[in-house]
């Protein structure tokens, strides 16, 4: 096994081996471009490092072979006292996880080298010393654990003593002695000296990079971007070039395209006389890349043309990291850029256009999560709004919030309920928590680019950022902007999409995508915008490639309605209990409580009709689509009131010697219907088999609707379904009775109904025999939020708040089962109970109704299986459609 890779020798493709830093520089290498001569170590490396807790004994030799070959080609070696070769040692992980991970730059300097470097550079003892103090400071840091805020106080009180303001106006005297105070720090914190050997230098600073995999805010970070714990980070060696050796030197960043718009264009940030970790942090304010034509005509033209090799190779939006050394440009990184979900959905469509990818290939360039987002309300335009001012629009979203200035803060009040707005002056990755917890992020420092830009953008959450009239105090926990004063706690609304930053809370209207898909807006037509259009076809390339058909979970004619409007093909689900809410409570009150045959007659009898009308409704709403109408589900004690409320008003009733004979039957009822395990209690088809006539009367309910329906000439696609089926033994007892009332109802109206009768899978039980209850069934439909429940024996209701978060973050599951489907527990069943029922039934139709229905993740182990269709909530079948045909292509 090989455990370390020249630039020369990866490629693109081995991102899992060499991280996606590591596999992109071997790309370019590759392509010709500029990039400094290194080597990458692997992320199997960094496995055994991390289970072993040593670094495999192969890998020293491996890097003293690469590291000999570096040597001979830049002509010079590690460290040289003379002419010292330096190089930076960066993380570098399958997926970009920004500023999570640790990076030295400078390795190879000492107090030898230091004297070489200064003669090298052409005398310039102050970039000498300069590069060594900040060797000190990271290394410090970051390998040796040293408090970073001591390298800063001591940076500042040598610039106060110099009655300087910036780093840059110290000079070589000054950094000398701040190179003398650096290390004195590092022994007295650790009781060891700086490290003066190079080789020692590297060697530590690569298993720093190692263990920083596994610090708390990468955890997090990975935790919430769904990063699998295990992969390990790579780690590359790079020689080093200086952005700071003067003016005709600095560094930047690009990107091929408007990562929020995608329009074509030069977009970046560079800054001048300055190294890496200046820009991304958003200490110093950049420029403009557009500017650097006029700085540095040269390298930006050969800029420009790398660009766009970049992107014909790549075929993306791709971002690029540059340093320029003296005039010479070096290509630091590049990858596959993080863009907004709008500018996903344009830039898939443009690539299309431009013949660099075809349809299929679009479809993967954009996915459900994405989507969604850009279904979420706006701003409102309209609305009258006292606004603070104005930054760079990093991460679009309309958020609102009260203003926190720390991420403790946004932390503690999130989880008390209330929204907050994360402001800082700038963020870093100790924010990571605040973030997370937040609505949306706003600083008054950085570009697009900053750490909150990228993190926030990655998160998919509202970002402005470098608002630089905004003065923030995190001390006094304020800020200000003029005379205006923001207090913690007082509201501010922040538009991601514009920059701007109001007070108060701003009222949004609907997206123009939801607008697009009620069909208020037309792609084609003249106020549609180039997202409108972009969605269009993306939706149009889905619809044409996938297999799975999507339903509605809907319970009356509106949302019918509104998920026909969005792409429904059918109502996959109608819970039939939310039809029995409001004044009609009372009736099955009547039902339940009913003493005789005829009692219970009677409450059948007026509940019948307002069933009926609420089918009509439905059916006409989906004429000429399926509607699987699921009888009723929910304990029964759920129609019946609170049973301790009711016990102290019988009490008290009694003590006053005036209780009414209707409260005491109903409390008895309550008493006797109570369960400890209502979840797993008297429901379902248990309901129907025990309290007689309960589910006939949905059943004529259901045949009277289709059968009016068509008399009106209407085309109703009715499908019985019963819930929580078990055995087949069950199913068996309400086909008899349907089949009984539904040729009665038939007769009665001499036509032909076509019912389809079928069942929910739900349960285990009902999964491991689907091929026997196949055999009364013309369809399964996938309930997973039970079978979830079921399998697992988590209570749906109840463990998401109580010890979910600990399996999170012990890694038991990355993400809730009740969430993305469990392919391995859950998922297996689905797909066994597949295969048996339609080896009893090879026509049987298959669909899932569970919320896992318009889950993107389970959408695709649902195509996988060969249902034939999902159903979901109204707002998530356009996500379903989507993620139904990225499947397929
Ligand atoms: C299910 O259990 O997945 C289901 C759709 O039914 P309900 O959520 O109503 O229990
Ligand atoms: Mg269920």
């Amino acid at each position: 096994q090989k455990f370390v890779y020249d630039f020369t020798e990866g490629n693109r493709d081995l991102k899992d081996l060499l991280g996606g830093k590591g596999a992109n520089l071997a790309e370019m290498t590759n392509l010709g471009l500029p990039v400094p001569p290194g080597f990458t170590i692997t992320t199997e490396a960094c496995k055994v490092y991390l289970d072993s807790g040593d670094a495999p004994k192969e890998l020293r030799d491996e890097v003293s072979a690469h590291l000999d070959a570096l040597e001979a080609k830049m002509g010079k070696k590690l460290g040289q006292a003379d002419d010292p070769l330096l190089v930076s040692v960066r993380s570098g992980a399958k997926f970009s996880m920004p500023g999570m991970m640790d990076t030295v730059l400078n390795i190879g300097l000492s107090d030898k080298s230091v004297t070489g470097l200064a003669k090298q550079a052409g005398g310039d003892e102050r970039f000498a010393w300069d590069s060594y103090r900040r060797l000190i400071q990271m290394f410090g840091k970051t390998v040796l654990g040293v408090d970073g805020e001591l390298f800063e106080d001591a940076l500042e009180e040598a610039k106060t003593a110099k009655k300087v303001k910036v780093d840059t106006d110290l000079e070589a005297a000054d950094l000398k002695r701040l190179v003398k105070k650096f290390k004195k720090i590092v022994s007295d914190a650790c009781g060891r000296d700086f490290p003066q050997d190079p080789r020692e230098q590297m060697d530590l600073a690569i298993n720093a990079v190692f263990d920083s995999w596994n610090t708390d805010r990468a955890k997090l970070y990975r935790r919430q971007e769904r990063i699998p714990g295990d992969l390990g980070t790579a780690v590359n060696v790079c020689s080093m070039v200086f952005g700071n050796l003067g003016p005709d030197s600095g560094t930047g960043v690009a990107f091929t395209r408007d990562p929020a718009s995608g329009h074509q264009g030069v977009y970046g940030d560079y800054l001048q006389n300055a190294q890496g970790e200046d820009v991304v942090a958003g200490i110093r304010n950049t420029v403009p890349l557009a500017d650097l034509e006029s700085l540095d005509k040269k390298s930006y033209d050969q800029l420009m043309q790398i660009m766009e090799t970049l992107e014909t190779h790549y075929k993306d939006l791709c971002d690029i990291e540059f340093t320029i050394e003296r005039g010479q440009l070096w290509m630091l990184q590049t990858r596959v850029g993080k863009r907004t979900a709008g500018a996903a959905f344009r830039i898939a469509t443009q690539l299309v256009d431009q013949g660099l990818i075809d349809e299929a290939e679009a479809l993967q360039r954009v996915n459900g999560a994405q989507l969604a987002q850009l279904m979420f309300p706006r701003f409102d335009d309209e609305a009258k709004t006292q606004l603070l001012g104005r930054g760079i629009a990093a991460s679009p979203g309309a958020a609102v919030g009260k203003a926190v200035f720390d991420s403790y803060t946004a932390v503690k009040w999130s989880r008390s309920g209330e929204k907050v707005i994360l402001i800082r002056r700038e963020t870093n990755p100790d924010d990571l928590d605040g973030m997370i917890a937040a609505e949306g992020i706003l600083t008054s420092r950085g570009g697009k680019t900053s750490h909150a830009a990228v993190v926030a953008r990655g998160m998919g959450k509202t970002c402005v950022c470098g608002a630089e009239e905004i003065e923030v105090d995190t001390k006094r926990r304020r800020l200000t902007v003029g005379s205006t004063v923001v207090e913690e706690g007082d509201v501010v609304s922040i538009d991601g999409s514009s920059g701007k930053v109001y007070l108060g809370e701003v009222p949004v209207v609907p997206s123009p995508v939801v607008e697009y898909f009620e069909g208020r807006m037309h792609a084609g037509a003249d106020d549609a915008d180039e997202l409108v259009e972009a969605v269009h076809r993306i939706m149009a390339y889905a619809d044409r490639r996938r297999r799975l058909r999507v339903r509605a979970n809907a319970d009356n004619a509106e949302d019918a309605l509104r998920a026909r409007r969005f792409g429904a093909q059918g109502i996959g689900l109608c819970r039939t209990e939310h039809m029995f809410l409001g004044e009609r409570r009372e009736m099955v009150e009547k039902l339940i409580l009913a003493d005789t045959d005829d009692e219970r007659e009677d409450a059948l009898k007026s509940l019948l009709p307002l069933q009926k009308k609420d089918f009509i409704e439905l059916f006409e709403a989906m004429d000429g689509l399926p509607v699987t109408v699921r009888l009723l589900d929910p304990p029964l004690h759920e129609f019946l009131p609170d049973i301790t409320e009711l016990s102290v008003r019988v009490a008290l009733a009694e003590s006053r010697k005036d209780a009414n004979e209707n409260d005491l039957r109903l409390l008895q009822a309550v008493h006797r219907l109570h369960e400890q395990n209502p979840m797993l209690g008297l429901r379902g088809v248990r309901l129907g088999l025990v309290i007689p006539g309960l589910f006939t009367m949905q059943i004529r309910a259901i045949a009277e609707a289709a059968a009016a329906r068509k008399n009106a000439k209407g085309d109703p696609r009715a499908e019985i379904m019963i819930p929580l089926v078990g055995s087949v033994q069950e199913l068996e007892f309400v086909r008899e009775e349907a089949e009984t009332v539904i040729a009665e109802v038939e007769a009665a109206h001499g036509i032909d109904l076509k019912l389809a009768l079928g069942t929910m899978i739900e349960l285990p039980r009902a999964a491991i025999t689907a091929g026997q209850i196949a055999e009364a069934a013309e369809f399964f439909s996938f309930g997973t939020n039970d079978l979830t429940q079921t399998v697992w024996g988590f209570s749906r209701d109840d463990v998401e708040a109580s010890f979910f978060t600990a399996y999170l973050e012990k890694g038991i599951f990355g993400v809730s089962p009740f969430e993305t489907i469990d392919r391995d527990g859950v998922g297996a069943l689905v797909k066994q109970a597949v295969e048996a029922g339609r080896r009893t039934r090879p026509d049987l139709k298959l669909g899932v109704c569970g919320e896992h229905g318009g889950d993107p993740e389970s959408v695709h182990f649902f195509h996988e299986v060969g249902l034939d269709y999902v159903s979901c909530s109204p707002f998530r079948i356009p996500v379903a459609r989507l993620e139904a045909g990225r499947a397929a292509a």
